[in-house]
């Protein structure tokens, strides 16, 4: 964005590295499990390794993580490849999988081996919990841990080739049983389980380990700086020691910084699983969701997401940001990109008495007062209205100047209108309100106002209206309870979605497609829902009211 910020830690440490020759490119990656659908936090490192290989001139790699057999999914590689797409973050010619460098990660192993710093194991997993120690005393070592190479290069083939059953053998690195750091006490790095993966099959029963497996990905592809999440910050270590040790000419570096956590929001991918699967939400695309996929449906823009990735900055210390300020982002966004029209959520019918049977004329609207290239419409106009339901009262308290009867207001962009009459059903319930109207108080025209009303409503003519449906979300999470219960499940806002099912809008609307947004006048910022929307049956979501308490720091574009 357009707004002058002091550089982050990460581009002064990339700085420096240029500067000292450690590297003469920058070289950064997202590298997701394929284990759920990704979420706003996703999208700060997504937005934040892409941004730095564009801002350096260097390259941005997306990785599938895929190590892990069991858990992975391809119905999730898809979502995620669409995700950051969708981000703008082209990664077209740079796309890999961590499962391809198999052959290279075990090749890496047999090097460790052949070094003297690695050795097949026999412990099992409770023992190799007890051999570990704690913080306070040092590890044992392995009864293993002096192997010859040679029996260690055999064993490890062995183990590759089937030999041994899950859990009876494991391939550990040789670091330091002492180390005051538990991540070096001779960590595993390869693991027998007798998994299909998804994408080599049976070829492999064995499977390198997270904290062996990413430094190498990385090394393979010549990341230069490897951006992750202030939780592997004590893992750091290990990921050099690997990287020096399998010997690579210009090892990564690993820079950590914290996650974005939002407040009152659920992000875990495992909440959000559990959601999904009992069906409270429709899918990892729920518009009430942060999913990359829920906001993309709910009508985010890729902008709205960068400037609050932007605005929410990047550092060391562990903080929370806020709801309104996403939905601040998205304001600003729409606010010039979006038409604004009329639309009636809870409509009653408004008959202006006086105005001839059956003559429609148009009258004109501006589509964006903040931009004006978006230039003008034509409104048709006639004798039977829809206008909001709240927009009248019979008795109506003080300072309400919208319609009651006896009073006059200006229907927006078209005349003056009084309340004459009005009709109700059994049940007490207004159906109709009548009122005549002015034909010297046309808008538009250069004409001076006769005098002067105090309330504009908004209305559509009923002959000419579009009928939709629209969805009104509110937090997922019941707020005042908190967003998790003592059992660590979700506490669910039951009044989350409102479904408005008779809406009319404009003629505007007719014609709109999957994902096109309007802001209706005074009912906020609203967008075709790409699932359930159909042709002659609009769904609308709405991506965020107009109001908002949220006020920007002055200080905000250099805080961080
Ligand atoms: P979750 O905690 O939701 O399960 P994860 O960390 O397990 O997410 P990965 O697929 O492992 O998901 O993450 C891919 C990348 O996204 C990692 O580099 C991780 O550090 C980063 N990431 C995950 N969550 C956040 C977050 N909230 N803020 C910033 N980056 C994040
Ligand atoms: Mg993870």
């Amino acid at each position: 964005m357009s707004e002058e910020r002091s550089r982050n830690f990460i581009e002064n440490e990339i700085d420096k590295d240029l500067k000292e020759g450690v590297y003469d490119t920058v070289h950064t990656r997202f590298p997701p499990e394929p284990n759920g659908y990704l979420h706003i936090g996703h999208a700060k490192s997504i937005l934040l390794n892409y941004g730095l290989a564009k801002e350096y001139g260097g390259k941005f790699n997306l990785r599938f993580d895929d190590t892990n057999p069991t858990k992975e999914k391809s119905e999730f590689v898809e979502s995620i490849k669409e995700d950051v797409r969708w981000l703008g973050a082209d990664f077209e010619d740079r796309l890999f999988f961590a499962s391809d460098y198999f052959d290279r990660m075990y090749e890496a192993a047999v090097t460790l081996i052949k070094k003297g710093l690695a050795y097949v194991s026999e412990l099992t997993a409770d023992e190799i919990r007890e051999y570990r120690g704690t913080l306070t005393e040092p590890g044992k070592n392995d009864p293993m841990r002096d192997r010859g190479i040679e029996e260690n290069l055999d064993l490890f083939e062995r183990m590759r080739a089937g030999d041994f059953a899950d859990g009876e053998r494991t391939l550990r690195a040789k670091i330091d049983m002492a180390s005051p750091n538990i991540n070096m006490r001779d960590p595993i790095i390869y693991r027998v389980a007798h998994l299909s993966h998804q994408n080599t099959g049976d070829k492999w029963c064995i499977y390198p380990m997270y904290d062996f497996a990413h430094p190498l990905e990385d090394a393979f592809e010549g990341i230069t700086h490897s951006i992750c999440t202030l939780e592997f910050e004590d893992h750091r270590p290990l990921y050099n020691w690997v990287v020096e040790n399998v010997g690579f000419e210009m090892p990564p570096r690993q820079i950590e910084f914290a996650k974005l956590y939002l407040n009152n929001v659920v992000t875990g991918k495992r909440y959000i699983k559990k959601l999904v699967e009992e069906g409270t939400v429709d899918g990892w695309d729920d518009p009430r969701l942060v999913s990359i996929a829920g906001l993309r449906r709910r009508g985010y823009t890729p902008d709205s997401l960068r400037r609050f990735v932007e605005l929410s900055g990047v550092s060391k210390a562990n903080s929370t940001a806020e709801m309104p300020m996403l939905e601040y982002c998205i304001r600003e966004d729409l606010k010039f990109k979006d038409k604004r029209i009329m639309a009636i959520l809870d409509p009653i019918k408004l008959v202006i008495d006086n105005y001839p049977d059956g003559q429609i004329e148009m009258v004109k609207g501006t589509n964006n007062p903040d931009n004006p290239e978006l230039g003008d419409r034509e409104i048709p106009f006639g004798k039977e209205l829809y206008i909001e339901r709240e927009d009248f009262m019979e008795e109506p308290p003080k300072k309400y100047f919208r319609l009651f009867p006896g009073n006059e207001v200006r229907l927006m962009n078209a005349y003056f209108v009084r309340c004459t009459d009005f009709e109700k059903d059994a049940g007490g319930k207004v159906t109709v309100v009548h009122c005549t109207y002015d034909p010297e108080t046309k808008q538009g025209t250069d004409k001076e106002m006769p005098r002067k009303v105090k309330g504009t409503i908004h209305w559509v003519l009923a002959e000419k209206a579009v009928r939709f449906t629209a969805r009104l979300y509110d937090n997922i999470v019941d707020e005042e309870k908190g967003v998790y219960d003592e059992e660590g499940n979700v506490n669910v806002n039951p009044d989350s979605l409102i479904t408005m099912t008779e809406c009319y809008a404009e003629p505007e609307l007719s014609g709109a497609k999957a994902y096109d947004s309007f802001q209706f006048v005074r009912n906020g910022f609203f967008c075709v829902d790409p699932k359930d929307s159909k042709e002659g049956a609009i769904v609308m979501n709405r991506v965020v009211s107009l109001k908002s308490s949220f006020r920007l720091p002055t200080d905000a574009a250099g805080a961080r």
